[in-house]
């Protein structure tokens, strides 16, 4: 069975961007299902001779400052069978309070899988800097990642893959 890395995160952060990188062009969409209640698109993908599966999630809408139980939801729902998943956000537009919840039930609800926390968006030094204040979401390692030119993407796939 090929190992399931799901990509999750508030809209706009770059999941489909880093779902497009990390898969090339080489991959196929195997399943798709678009919707408002269960969006997620799955692909196989291969990174240094290992298969997996890569999930796009997305589809939610937060319309108030508050995370929406229907994003929960939605958001659980389709992570259930991720073996991985990879907790997105923006260095750009910072960590809001939509990231702090849903980083929170990520740790609450999956301990059995492994999470990795990807702060996107970092294509400059001054971002790191910025990015560094990340780390107080209480994920111990941030990958700081460019989905858009690259950077760091194949780092964090290395260490996404060390664990299957
Ligand atoms: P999603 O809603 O999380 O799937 O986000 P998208 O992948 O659709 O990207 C949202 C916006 O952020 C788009 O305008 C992307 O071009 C932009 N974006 C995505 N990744 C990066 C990145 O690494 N750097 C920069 N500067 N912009 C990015
Ligand atoms: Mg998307």
């Amino acid at each position: 069975m090929k190992p399931l890395i799901a990509l999750v995160g508030r809209p706009n952060v770059g999941k489909s961007t880093l779902f497009n990188r990390i898969l090339r062009q080489r991959s196929a969409i195997v399943d798709s299902t678009p919707g408002v209640t269960r969006d997620r698109h799955i692909a196989d993908g291969e990174w240094q001779g290992k298969q997996f599966l890569l999930m796009d999630t997305g589809g939610y809408n937060a319309e108030s400052d508050l995370i929406s139980k229907a994003m929960l939801e939605q958001t659980l729902m389709a992570i259930r069978d991720a073996d991985i998943i990879v907790f997105v956000t923006d260095a750009r537009a910072g960590l809001s309070y939509e990231d702090l919840e849903l980083g929170k039930l990520l740790k609450r609800n999956f301990q059995n899988k492994q999470l990795f926390f990807a702060v996107n968006k970092v294509e400059s030094p001054q971002l790191i800097i910025e990015a560094e204040s990340f780390i107080s979401t209480g994920f111990t390692k941030p990958y700081f990642i460019s989905a858009k030119d690259g950077s760091g993407v194949a780092d964090m796939l290395d260490d996404i893959l060390e664990t299957f």
